[in-house]
């Protein structure tokens, strides 16, 4: 028999209001908390199940020969990099198919396999400037389709002093993941400038340090994991201001800095052992040792030595450094990685029907200049687009260029860039 349509059904179990504890009202129907729990259950399972069979087949996660294959169209040298960015970056998200799916921000488990604990490993990166630790992180990002954001190291103070507290890294995160606070959880957080919140001298200040010792603190915390309270608007925290909570725990951290004055005290660590310094590589005496070879050799004493807590240098186990790019490596920065800046402007000026060539020597009077200003492939962006001003400001408006050639002369301001003209060629 029908029950009076006045009653309050759950409408899939079809119970009344006094045969359950709550009912949940929606547009036009109602939902009891027995059933939510029913349904809750299904789908742990089948995410659960999911899971499970991708972490099997690791379908989900590309292979570390696969993350470098990708790494290498967009990133030129740094092979050792890489290859431990790859490792790390497959094991990191292993490590998350491994866990019990459907969490809440506010659950902290660790990963298990078999009661074997996955630690999580964030990356450190040591390199000079320009060198490729920004666009290896960013392109890490791409490639797991994760959420990407990019913090700098020396904005952050410990809370209550001047300047971003270390949540609005994980904003920044937040918004880049269109605040989809599960996708955000897996996302990749590169974090520049590391080396600039070292303590400075091994002295006990009386001031507090803010810049440092402070922010070391705050920042381990996300990095090791943790449920953090994000202000949606950002700025400073504000006790009647509504948080959205994120988890940092599956968050991978790669951090990176320059490291100026770091191999000496790896030298002094090793003591006899590398007491020669090359500045330049190819002066070869076997004993000695360049720079970025003694940084090959950090260990995480050394970066204590530099000014770290042992606790935070202890979550970043993964340390990789990066080499200063030579000049052959800019003349290839030019030309062949995916998004190449030499490609960028053929595919603009193609646009208007013109073809754009750069000579061999070009190429290279392009990459000696900008090695000269030892800013890495930084310099190569600000040096092109110099050079290819008046160009690209002619060109537009003139039908009658075919082509352009930028000769070594051009790049030096000896000369200019040779234009290739339609009237002369139906001339000849
Ligand atoms: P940093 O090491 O200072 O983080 P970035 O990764 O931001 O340097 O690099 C600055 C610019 O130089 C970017 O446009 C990047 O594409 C380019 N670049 C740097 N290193 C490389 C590299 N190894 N291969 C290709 N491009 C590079």
């Amino acid at each position: 028999m029908a029950r009076p349509t006045s009653i309050t059904l759950c409408s899939f179990c079809g119970k009344t209001h006094a045969e359950v504890k709550k009912l949940i009202a929606g547009p036009g129907v109602y939902i009891c908390d027995n059933c939510v729990l029913l349904c809750k259950n299904v789908l742990d399972r089948e995410l659960a199940t999911d899971a499970k069979k991708n972490a099997a087949t690791g379908q989900a996660i590309p292979k570390p020969t696969d993350i470098r294959a990708t790494l290498d169209l967009h990133c030129i040298g740094q092979e050792h990099s890489k290859k431990t960015l790859s490792v790390a970056v497959h094991n990191h998200y292993k490590r998350i198919m491994q866990e019990p799916v459907a969490r809440s921000s506010e659950e902290v488990a660790p990963a298990r396999h078999n009661d074997v604990e996955i630690e999580k490993s964030n990356i450190l990166l040591i390199g000079n400037t320009g060198s490729g630790k920004t666009l290896l992180a960013r392109t890490l990002a791409k490639i797991l389709d994760v959420p990407f954001a990019i913090a700098d190291a020396t904005t952050l103070t410990e809370a209550g002093y001047v300047g971003e507290d270390v949540e609005n890294i994980i904003l920044r995160l937040l918004q880049n993941a269109d605040y989809d606070v599960k996708k955000a959880q897996r996302g990749i957080v590169y974090i520049d400038e590391i080396d600039k919140i070292a303590r400075k001298t091994e002295n006990v200040s009386i001031t507090r340090d803010v810049s440092g010792e402070g922010v070391q603190q705050a920042l381990l915390k996300i990095l090791e994991g943790t449920v953090c309270n994000v202000p949606p608007q950002g700025g400073r925290k504000h006790p009647q201001q509504e948080y959205i909570r994120v988890n940092t725990h599956n968050i991978l951290f790669v951090c990176g800095g320059a490291f100026v004055g770091l191999e000496q005290i790896i030298q002094r660590r090793l003591g006899q052992r590398a007491m020669g310094f090359r500045t330049n590589p190819q002066e070869t005496k076997s004993t000695e040792l360049t720079r970025s070879e003694i940084l090959g050799l950090v260990e995480p004493e050394d970066l204590v030595s530099f000014g770290f807590i042992p606790e935070f240098i202890g979550r970043l186990p993964m340390i990789t450094a990066l080499r200063p790019l030579t000049e052959e490596q800019l003349v290839t920065i030019l030309t062949e990685p995916k998004n190449a800046l030499v490609k960028q402007y053929q595919k603009l000026l193609s646009m208007d029907g013109v073809e754009l060539e750069f000579t061999p020597e070009a190429l290279k009077e392009l990459a000696a200049q900008a090695y000269k200003k030892g800013t890495g492939a930084r310099a190569l962006r600000s040096l092109i687009e110099k050079l290819m001003l008046e160009v690209m400001y002619e060109v537009p408006s003139n039908d009658d260029i075919v082509g352009v050639k930028i000769t070594p002369e051009a790049v030096t301001g000896t000369g200019k860039a040779a234009l290739r003209r339609k009237s002369e060629q139906a001339a000849a």
